[in-house]
């Protein structure tokens, strides 16, 4: 055995580059998958309903290849990554056990925002990485033109990019012979002392915790003894094998290895993500590890029905075993009943939970107003609150609370020269601050070029509308990336929604001062239209501190409630009467007034 004969890659690319598809052509070409008819993409790596639906990948799996070249057998480890910017930690994790990437650049549309995070991170790991440009059969393909744009923002040699077609298969020989000609081999001594780095974990309901492992240094064989250098407990492998991409059972993984062990770990978190496990009874420096994932949005998951909180619960902690992203605390609501708290890397991250929460666990959920983490700053404390609930009335003398802070992030945005106007709006409207601006073509001025636009803003502001109205403002050209950038004081309050003058803690929204009017009218707006008439008149309002902001009234109850309630919109109107049906209309009383958790779930779902 030698090391020689192993490549550790990834894919990276901006989201629709092509790289789930570039995965399975590579996969096809080595034999390990079955070949399918062009254009039938199927997405071997893609396993979650969720992810072949919205053509994301989510979860990094990884597959590996048997390959023979020059009359030798070699493993190509293909570790696949996540192409959105709310799981740049699952790429940055990924990468880890790697020493190269393909950066995946469409022809057609050229270096995206996420290009060049990806790109970034796989740089500062020293990666070795190969250019390769696909999507060379489209029409609109300009492969000169974004070569000279990848020259002129990463510094690539044109000569060293690869053309291809991940569609057609055209070109995607040549990809596999960069991998073994470019990527160096791992390096690992096989006699060395054991030294494998944990850079995934899967949870099986038999097995317990399966974690993924790359092999730095020894050889890991079944029914080794190893331990954890993070929490030194110690584990017999159980079980030992490569992902091919499904799961094949192997006596030994060597160095530069990349498979799964069956250890018997009950419970995840003992599978610590950039761990290092060693041999009982040896002595190991433990790699570098990873900061652990920074939650930076918060909701609330409640049942519709309050009696299956006890079977919700249980679903929203397996799915979290599966996403270690992901974290999980009791929030019990006056309004909602007993729910959970969670903490996702963003907004996309919490639909598809919430997603696969719907389609896995066949859960009925109503999902609060996301919130970030907010920094309350006292005299001789500092507290993060990321729920309204807990968030103080006001800053002053009384409440002790000297300032808030909240989160900031420093976006880029890289879009044609035509939308430039459109997207300086959207930044200002949302508080955007310190913009600047640069051409990404080497050539400026030509009347497709592309602009890279900065600036920093706070991230309450791009967890509500702001991914939406860039895709809209820009016909879905501009692409869109952050990364975290501290905190900063800020004027916030905290609007409480009362009817009949009593307060629904659950629909508390943080908001900064210069958007509470708007905000609290368009809430009050759709309240009014979501809550069934009573027998009297109840005022729905919208209040900052003592001062009421906005105010709608609740006319009185008259001939059919669901008619008054939802005017003519039949679908919404269906959906009422068949959960009315199946009994599910549970009304919940707030004082003097009914409110369904339908009309939470209406209005927590419209936008
Ligand atoms: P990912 O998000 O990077 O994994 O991208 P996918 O592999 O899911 O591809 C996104 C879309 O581009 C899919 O509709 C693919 O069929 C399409 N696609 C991928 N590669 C090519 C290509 O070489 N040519 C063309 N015409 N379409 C491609
Ligand atoms: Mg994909």
């Amino acid at each position: 055995f030698t090391c020689d004969l192993i490549r550790n890659f990834s894919i990276i690319a901006h989201i629709d580059h092509g790289k789930s598809t570039l995965a399975d052509r590579l996969l096809e070409l080595t034999g390990t998958i079955k070949k399918k008819e062009v254009g039938k993409n199927e997405q071997v790596l893609d396993k979650l309903k969720v992810e072949r639906e919205r053509g994301i990948t989510v979860k990094a799996q990884t597959a590996s290849m048997m390959h023979t070249f020059n009359g030798k057998p070699h493993v190509l480890n293909l570790i696949d990554t996540p192409g959105h910017v709310d799981f740049a930690w699952e790429v940055s994790r990924s990468l880890a056990a790697c020493q190269g990437a393909l950066l995946l650049v469409d022809a057609s549309q050229g270096v995206q925002a996420q290009t060049i995070s990806v790109f970034h991170i796989a740089q500062e790991r020293g990666l070795k990485i190969i250019p390769v440009l696909n999507k060379i059969d489209l029409p609109a393909a300009q492969p000169e033109r974004i070569a000279a744009q990848m020259q002129a923002t990463f510094g690539t040699d044109p000569a060293d990019i690869i053309h291809i077609s991940a569609k057609t298969g055209k070109g995607v020989e040549d990809v596999l012979q960069a991998i073994i000609d470019r990527i160096p081999p791992p390096s690992g001594a096989p006699t060395a002392p054991l030294k494998a780095f944990l850079f995934d974990s899967l949870y099986d309901r038999y097995r317990g915790v399966i974690s993924l492992v790359a092999v730095q240094d020894g050889i890991l064989k079944k029914g080794d003894r190893v331990a954890s250098c993070h929490t030194n407990k110690k584990y017999e492998v159980q079980e030992i094998g490569i992902m091919h991409p499904e799961e094949i059972p192997v006596n030994g993984l060597y160095p530069g290895q990349v498979g799964y062990i069956a250890c018997n770990m009950k419970e995840s978190s003992e599978a610590h993500i950039g761990d290092t496990l060693y041999r009982v009874g040896t002595a190991v420096d433990p790699m570098p590890g990873f900061k652990p994932a920074q939650a930076m949005v918060y909701a609330g998951i409640f049942p519709v029905e309050t009696s299956d909180f006890p079977k919700l619960e249980e679903s929203i902690k397996r799915l979290a075993l599966t996403d270690r992203s992901v974290t999980v605390q009791r929030e019990s609501s006056t309004a909602l009943g007993q729910g959970n708290r969670l903490g996702f890397l963003g907004t996309l991250h919490m639909d598809v939970f919430r997603q696969r929460l719907e389609d896995e666990h066949d859960a009925n959920i109503i999902v609060t107003a996301p919130t970030v983490p907010y920094k309350i700053v006292y005299k001789d404390k500092e507290v993060y609150v990321s729920n309204p609930t807990e968030f103080p009335d006001a800053v002053d003398a009384a409440s002790k609370v000297k300032e808030i802070q909240e989160p900031i992030v420093k976006a880029s945005i890289i879009v044609p020269e035509e939308y430039f106007g459109d997207m300086m709006d959207l930044c200002f409207t949302h508080r955007a601050e310190d913009l600047d601006h640069r051409y990404l073509d080497a050539g400026t001025g030509t009347s497709s070029s592309r602009i890279i636009l900065t600036c920093t803003i706070p991230l309450s502001e791009i967890v509500t509308d702001f991914f939406d109205q860039l895709k809209s403002r820009s016909s879905g050209f501009a692409s869109f990336d952050y990364e975290e950038a501290g905190y900063k004081a800020s004027d916030l309050v905290k609007i409480v929604f009362l009817l009949n003058a009593k307060p629904v803690d659950a629909l508390a929204l943080i908001v900064h001062r210069s958007h509470e009017d708007a905000i609290g009218k368009e809430w009050v707006k759709k309240l009014v239209k979501v809550i069934p008439r009573q027998m009297f008149e109840v005022p729905i309002q919208a209040a900052v501190g003592k001062k009421i902001i906005a105010r709608e009234t609740l006319k009185a109850y008259r001939a059919d409630v669901t008619a008054g309630l939802y005017g003519g919109h039949v679908e919404r109107k269906m959906k009422v009467l068949e959960r009315q049906k199946e009994g599910k209309a549970r009304m919940k009383r707030m004082g003097s007034v009914n409110l369904p958790q339908e009309a939470f779930f209406e209005i927590m779902s419209s936008k």
